[in-house]
């Protein structure tokens, strides 16, 4: 049977080109970069290429990245960074649609007396942006906001938000876990103080990850150390930033094609699908990543059609992985004023830059005779 990944804003398929570059630095050159011996030395000077090539890929200099586990990591450090930066500042602003990444530790927070405000989205998946302005006020520490949604794709105004940050004198964090690697990231340009991605989004392994840091900011670390100039202490996983300095260069390469495949395809696949089950609905409208599709099949169950599929050997997804399994609905889809019902009936659809024209061809084959025994041939309800 043949198997096709639509789970691609979970975690990617890593790279040939990336394991190939990542494997002499296992077995042949597996020296500590702080060592000063030959070993030692070539590790520094890998370190320092690839620190070089993952600030290109931002428009950051190299002093501003710190290399972490995975945008979890980055996420928190910039968060706590941000409120030791700013003691007096006891507020934070984020949107009621973060990943759990960043919402359970500021729900942590919120027990610990920082004040937590989620700025809410329309039924587009749109920020409010009235509503962030009202909530940015002079006692904020950060906001934080996402660059993407991992379920629907909509891409925030971050630039747009980070002057609100500003003119407040709060800092500025976006989660660029679902932009890396799809849309160009340019931090001058999203005018951001702190970003953060994971390299298993974008085709490198997963343990990979990058905090930006603008110059200047003086971010306290999470781990102690010398590594990192001292902001990210423990021995630096460097294989895996080898293969996450590739798999950016091989991103950066790809974008600068300016390739509209996936975009083209993902809207191939709605429009497809919509062809065939006029009752589907689309969540989410606006500036939308090109990957991701997250679809509502009124009247059935996700999850139920999710099984079915995997067993038909189409991957998907019910919103966050995080979530998968369970019968929770996405407080996403919630948020943009779903009903239980609605938002369990959702579910997502992510491509990759390796997905095929006969892959979508397939797998909305697939979809329609799996929908068409689920409802006995019937149309499902609107
Ligand atoms: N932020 C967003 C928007 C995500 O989609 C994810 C992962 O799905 C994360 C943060 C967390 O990334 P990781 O688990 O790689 O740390």
């Amino acid at each position: 049977m043949n198997m096709l990944y639509f789970d691609n804003n979970a975690t990617t398929r890593v790279l040939p080109e990336v394991v190939e570059a990542m494997l002499p630095w296992f077995c042949e050159q597996y020296g500590n970069p702080s060592s000063s011996h030959p070993f030692g030395e070539n590790a520094k000077q890998a370190l320092i290429k690839a620190r070089a090539v993952v600030a290109g890929f931002l428009n950051a200099s190299p002093g501003e990245i710190i290399f972490t586990s995975g945008a979890t990591e980055s996420s928190h450090m910039a968060i706590l960074g941000a409120l030791a930066i700013k003691p007096q500042r006891k507020r934070i602003v984020t949107s009621a649609v973060e990943h759990s990444a960043t919402l359970r530790l500021l729900t942590h927070l919120a027990t610990d007396g920082i004040e937590v405000v989620q700025v809410p989205v329309s039924a587009s998946g749109t920020l409010d942006m009235a509503a962030l302005r009202a909530a940015v006020t002079e006692d904020t520490a950060l906001v934080t906001l996402m660059h993407a949604n991992n379920e629907t794709g909509i891409i925030f105004p971050v630039a747009e938000a980070a002057a609100i940050a500003k003119a407040q004198g709060a800092l500025f964090h976006t989660d660029a876990a679902q932009t890396a690697g799809k849309i160009t990231l340019d931090c001058k340009q999203l005018d951001c103080d702190l970003l953060s991605f994971s390299g298993h989004k974008l085709h490198a392994p997963k343990g990979t990850g990058v905090l930006f840091v603008r110059k200047g900011i003086a971010l306290p670390p999470m781990f102690y150390g010398h590594q990192e100039r001292n902001r990210r202490g423990g021995t630096e996983n460097l294989a895996g930033i080898i293969g996450l300095a590739t798999a950016c260069r091989m991103a950066q390469e790809y974008l600068a094609q300016a390739d509209k495949r996936r975009g083209a395809l993902r809207d191939l696949l709605e429009a497809q699908l919509q062809e065939r089950l006029p009752f589907i609905r689309i969540n989410g409208s606006g500036p939308r990543v090109p990957n991701t599709s997250s679809i509502r099949f009124a009247g059935l169950h996700g999850e139920e059609l999710l099984h079915r599929l995997g067993q038909a050997g189409v991957m998907a997804s019910q919103g966050s992985a995080c979530t998968a399994g369970g019968t929770e609905p996405s407080h996403v889809l919630l948020a943009m004023g779903l009903d239980r019902d609605e938002a369990l009936s959702t579910v997502r659809f992510s491509l990759s830059r390796e997905t095929t024209e006969a892959d979508i061809d397939l797998a909305v084959i697939t979809v329609t005779e799996i929908i068409k025994a689920m409802t006995g041939g019937l149309p499902a309800a609107a």
